[in-house]
């Protein structure tokens, strides 16, 4: 690895961009950054598009960015406007909250919540790529290293130089190397929680269960969350539970036990829809104080690589979503790289540590025993659902400021 001054004179035109990784976040980033007219290699260590995952939850903030990157239609039929969140006790499987979401949310923030497959966005993502003449995008290459020059920057893999670009977005997940690499960065640090998902049939799902709503179960050593997903065939349902052990994959197989001991002293109604399937896999949740810097020379980090963020507020996604639009936004403005990479910095890394502190809140909150989930309960139950919701129009009301 190498750097040296990035001070570049006049903008190039038009930016050729490299981007490592593409997930959600990396793919995204392609679609805004050709949009500016930019031309974007995208480098993917995947041999093939990845189908994993289940449900993804997208925010208004989000929809709003999928609207402009032009994907919205592509991935309307297969999504699901839900009514609500439900907020359950899961011993008892008494209701204690319902906050709108549905039409009441689509009006306040001028765009919809949507739920949908984590496979479905990506395929919505993947599809708008390769039809894209702007974008070139490589399966089965793994950006190992970076070299840093006055005029550009070189992505490595192995000994090879695969490509060359006025910048190159780290887009490379939790577990980035190059954040490693370059940023001399901690790993993340395993929370002590584990999720594990699965997905089934709605025309096999037991009696009890919504399948219009975000529905959400909470116990001292865990949760439970469900919603539907591919236009509501399906129901997406993750198990989140604390466990000594962590793994790095996104995709390891757990036996039905796993997700069955977890929701041992939840209400039937939980028990049964954890019954209904025994295919499971699980990963791990990690976190990781906010960085310092996710700007090195011609290198920025994006998504999960720059903040990885634990599900408890469903914006991972959706995070990575609006660091892809500003990051455009940012480079459209702007003739120097390093000006434009440390606006882009500057825009998203207080609204990222925002997101992740409220994220981990929240998992506290859901969390609790004794005394104080009975309080959380009370507090939940009396307070005006609207208002509840309201709370979060800082998170769903973005727009780039940029
Ligand atoms: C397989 C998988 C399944 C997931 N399932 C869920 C889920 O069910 N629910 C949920 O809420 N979230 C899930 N997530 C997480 C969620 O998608 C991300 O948190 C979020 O979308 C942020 O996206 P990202 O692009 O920053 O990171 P990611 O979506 O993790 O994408 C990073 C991409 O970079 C690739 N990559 C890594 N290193 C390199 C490298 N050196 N060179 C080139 N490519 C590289 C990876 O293969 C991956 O495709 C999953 C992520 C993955 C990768």
């Amino acid at each position: 690895m190498q750097t040296t001054n990035t001070k570049v004179a006049t903008k190039p035109n038009p930016w050729r961009v490299l981007i490592a990784g593409g997930g959600i976040g990396g793919l995204a980033a392609a679609l805004a950054l050709a949009r500016i007219g930019a031309d974007v290699r995208v480098f993917e260590k995947r041999r093939h598009p990845n189908e994993d995952g289940a449900g993804i939850q997208i925010g208004p903030n989000g929809t709003r960015i999928l609207q402009l990157l032009g994907i919205a239609d592509r991935l309307k039929p297969d999504v699901t406007t839900p009514k609500a969140l439900q907020i359950h006790d899961g011993p008892t499987g008494e209701q204690v909250a319902q906050l709108p979401l549905g039409d009441w949310l689509a009006q306040r923030h001028g765009s919809p919540y949507w739920v949908a497959h984590r496979a479905d966005l990506h395929s919505a993502l993947s599809d708008a790529v390769a039809a894209h003449p702007l974008i070139e995008l490589q399966h089965g290459i793994e950006i190992e290293d970076t070299e840093t020059y006055s005029d550009e920057v070189l992505a490595k893999s192995g000994r090879h130089v695969v490509g060359a670009g006025d910048l190159l977005i780290a887009a490379d997940g939790l577990q980035s190397s190059l954040r490693q690499n370059r940023f001399g960065a901690h790993r993340p640090r395993y929370s002590g929680k584990s999720a594990a998902r699965t997905v089934i049939r709605t025309d096999r799902d037991p009696k009890g269960i919504s399948r219009d709503s975000v529905v959400i179960w909470l116990a001292p050593e865990g949760h439970v969350v469900h919603y539907p997903v591919r236009a509501g065939r399906e129901l997406a349902v993750v198990v989140i539970r604390k466990e000594a052990e962590s793994d790095q994959s996104w995709a390891t197989a757990v036996p039905h036990e796993w997700a069955k001991n977890a929701v041992k002293d939840f209400a039937a109604p939980v028990r049964n829809l954890i019954d209904t399937s025994d295919s499971w896999r699980k990963w791990s949740l990690f976190e990781l104080p906010p960085l310092k810097a996710w700007v090195d020379g011609r290198v920025v980090l994006l998504g999960d690589a720059a903040h990885p963020v634990l599900p408890f507020l469903a914006q991972g996604a959706v995070l990575a979503l609006e660091d892809a639009l500003t990051l455009a936004r940012c480079l459209s403005d702007r003739d120097d790289v390093g000006a434009a990479l440390q606006t882009y910095q500057t825009a998203r890394s207080r609204r990222a540590s925002s997101v992740q502190a409220a994220s981990r809140r929240n998992g506290s909150i859901y969390h609790l025993d004794g005394r104080m989930r009975r309080a959380r309960n009370v507090a939940l139950t009396f307070s005006p659902p609207k208002r509840l919701m309201a709370s979060y129009d800082w998170l769903y009301g973005w727009k780039p400021g940029i």
